[in-house]
């Protein structure tokens, strides 16, 4: 079976992966698990080119290996706050310090917002993923979630952000609603089904 090795090392991206790409006829391998990680600087400027950057690094990196015939797949996300001009954005990783945590850095968001009307609270979770063919064909999908940022920190569930993302259709933190449903209507999970029905029929 052909290998799709996914430039992630993160345990919850490769299950949702797994789940989502299940009756692909691919044998799905992170990059840890394969030996070949790669760690290329994210100067995009957009979701879309960090995550072809993250693709075509751990290619060349799978290359270098004398690994052949392989799918990669990569993918780059992030928080768009409209009234911060899509701030954190490209950057939401790196706001404020990698080793910052979420906690502090929530807090700092809904500070900034604090005299944001509600109607110009609106944000987004973007998800580009890339993906390079055997042949070097590159495609790369984008999904969103839109939403708006509440007022405080809530919620158990989730990473990052959620704690202060509220889903438009929903009441409460995307940190509130089950890790299930939260795949359903998220940019990731979006982004994975439109990569999903391109590789379906790519390789059927
Ligand atoms: P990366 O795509 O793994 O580099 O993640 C980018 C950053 O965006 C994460 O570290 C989080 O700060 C934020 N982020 C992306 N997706 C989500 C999400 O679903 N919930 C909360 N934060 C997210």
């Amino acid at each position: 079976m052909i290998k799709l090795v996914v430039a992630t090392g993160n345990k919850d991206k490769m299950r949702e992966i797994r789940e989502i790409f299940a009756d692909l006829p691919l044998s799905i391998v992170s990059m840890k698990e394969i030996g070949v990680v790669s760690d290329p600087e994210e100067t995009g400027v957009t979701f879309e080119e960090n995550s072809l950057i993250k693709a075509r690094a751990e290619s060349s990196a799978l290359a270098a290996a004398g690994e052949e015939g392989f799918l990669v797949l990569a993918d780059d996300s992030g928080l768009e706050i409209d009234a911060l001009g899509k701030a954190p954005g490209v950057l939401s990783a790196r706001f404020m310090g990698h080793d910052t945590s979420y906690d502090v850095k929530n807090a700092a968001l809904l500070e900034k917002l604090k005299d944001v009307s509600e109607e110009k609270r609106t944000a987004r979770f973007v998800c580009a993923i890339s993906c390079i063919l055997p042949d070097g064909t590159e495609l790369v999908k984008r999904g969103t979630m839109e939403g708006k940022i509440g007022r405080e920190i809530a919620g158990d569930n989730g990473f990052g952000y959620d704690p202060i993302f509220i889903p438009d259709g929903y009441t409460v933190s995307s940190a509130s609603i089950s890790p299930e449903e939260k795949n359903r209507i998220s940019h990731r999970g979006k982004a994975l089904r439109a990569m999903y029905a391109e590789l379906s029929q790519r390789l059927a």
